[in-house]
């Protein structure tokens, strides 16, 4: 049932006081979350109730949602503007990539698994969501699309991909968890040819960025 009832918008609001408690204080990711219904994204009903627990989920085919905290900072990192364009590696659920969308961007996701990718194309544009999403490998990014204003990956990367910080404009920022078992959540911005400023902020766990998979791109 893809309904947004009083009872979701109360989780949700109680989840949002969680993520401020958790020193999350952007007010526009807080206000892009508090739009977003997280429940529809488990892709199954059973669910629903746990959607707005700060927990990363299972979704299907041994991938997870990640954390409501987790997408809350990268989405800070960002610093998302209105209009800009932005890509996503690791479409997963498609949660990331709505809330970027109510942040005002324009978002080109990628996905390598087949599965998930057919089932997140169908779920977005059901529930309003209009992205551009392609089934491939992120490692290589998407140069035909590229430069981008922001890009944000949603899976640990081993290191760093040089590929996809080549599609990067200039000033723009790159958002990616890099550790092979666990990640820091790393920040580059882009200050010249070849430049980049980078910053870290914090260990997670996110699931593994795997290459070779898919063809699509
Ligand atoms: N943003 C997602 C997070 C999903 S978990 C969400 O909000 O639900 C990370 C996703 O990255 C998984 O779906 C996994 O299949 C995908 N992934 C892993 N390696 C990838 C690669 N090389 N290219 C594209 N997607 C990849």
């Amino acid at each position: 049932m893809k309904e947004d009832l009083p009872k979701h918008r109360g989780l949700r609001k109680k989840m949002l006081t969680r993520l401020q408690e958790k020193g999350i204080l952007d007010e526009e990711v807080l206000a892009a979350i508090g739009r977003v219904p997280r429940h529809l994204f488990h892709f199954d009903s059973t669910f629903a109730d746990k959607a707005y627990e700060d927990i990363a989920f299972q979704i299907g085919d041994g991938q997870t949602i990640s954390h409501p905290y987790t997408v809350a900072l990268q989405s800070h990192l960002l610093n998302v503007q209105k209009g800009e364009k932005i890509l996503e590696i690791g479409t997963g659920s498609g949660y990331q990539t709505a809330v970027l969308l109510e942040l005002g961007a324009k978002v080109f996701s990628i996905e390598r698994q087949k599965n998930l990718f057919d089932k997140t194309k169908l779920l977005l544009p059901s529930i309003g969501y209009e992205a551009k999403l392609f089934y491939g490998d992120g490692y290589k990014g998407l140069p035909a699309f590229a430069p981008f204003d922001k890009i944000i990956v949603t899976c640990g990367a081993p290191e760093l991909p040089e590929l996809i910080l080549g599609q990067l404009k200039l000033s723009g920022i790159l958002v990616i968890p890099l550790g092979a078992k666990e990640q820091i959540m790393t920040t580059f911005v882009k200050i010249g040819d070849n430049q980049y400023h980078k910053e870290e902020f914090g260990d997670f766990r996110f699931v593994p960025m795997l290459q070779n998979k898919a063809k699509g791109n």
